[in-house]
């Protein structure tokens, strides 16, 4: 079977991947609960974080070994959870002196809805 690795975005939510996408990597490395895949198709790297049932996981495209050990950024996580809420709107954050635009169906901005927990 042909890997999607390609077709894949540089991150993105596990639960939203391929179905199976994790099985079908190799695990090679693990650290600070983010786990390094390697496809055994096309041999790209993944970073992983490791499974909790308690938060949602992030998966993240490693241009090369060099990059590992990494944790997902939060800036990149910050950008994939404002794209699942469908980008901001002309309101201002409920937090005084934040002056940033709320996020769609929210009344915080994307730093303070991540501060409050939010990830997806
Ligand atoms: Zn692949
Ligand atoms: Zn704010």
């Amino acid at each position: 079977m042909k890997c999607e690795c390609a077709s894949l975005p540089e991150i993105f939510y596990l639960s939203e991947g391929p179905e199976g996408f994790e099985g079908s990597l190799k695990l090679l490395d693990g650290k600070d609960w983010v786990n390094l895949y390697e496809c055994p198709e096309c041999g790209t790297l993944w970073a992983i974080d490791a499974w909790d049932k308690y938060r949602v996981r992030f998966a993240m495209r490693l241009g090369s070994r060099e990059a590992w050990p990494t944790i997902i950024p939060v800036e990149e996580q910050k950008e994939l959870l404002l794209a699942s809420r469908g980008g901001t709107t002309d309101e201002m954050c409920i937090w005084e002196d934040c002056g940033k635009h709320r996020v769609k169906g929210v009344v915080y901005c994307i730093d303070h809805l991540y501060e409050a927990g939010a990830r997806e």
